[in-house]
């Protein structure tokens, strides 16, 4: 989806939505965006030392490294490899 047009619109700069919605990267937004996003993962991470997921936990992903900030040795294996290829991209693309 594409992110909706900030011109004109009556946004709410401070919010997670007009971070998401409108793409806006201003520094209320994206303020309000990392704290909503620290406390999803707080709220994860927490389940998953609880063993207490909705969801099953594909190790190795981004998902479970980053989201639920799984550290074992599958996610942080997936990791470094997520970073090398990014790197790796990174330079052919520029
Ligand atoms: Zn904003
Ligand atoms: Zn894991």
């Amino acid at each position: 989806m594409a992110p909706r047009t900030l011109e004109g619109a009556n946004v709410t700069h401070g919010i997670r939505a007009t971070y998401v919605m409108y793409g806006c990267r201003c520094d209320l937004c994206r303020a309000a965006n990392t704290a909503s996003q620290a406390r999803l993962n707080a709220v994860r991470a927490e389940r998953l030392a609880r063993g207490d997921l909705t969801v099953e936990l594909v190790h190795g992903s981004h998902n479970a490294y980053q989201n639920y900030g799984c550290r074992c040795d599958l996610c942080v294996a997936g990791n470094s490899a997520r970073c090398r290829d990014y790197r790796r991209s990174r330079r052919g693309a520029s």
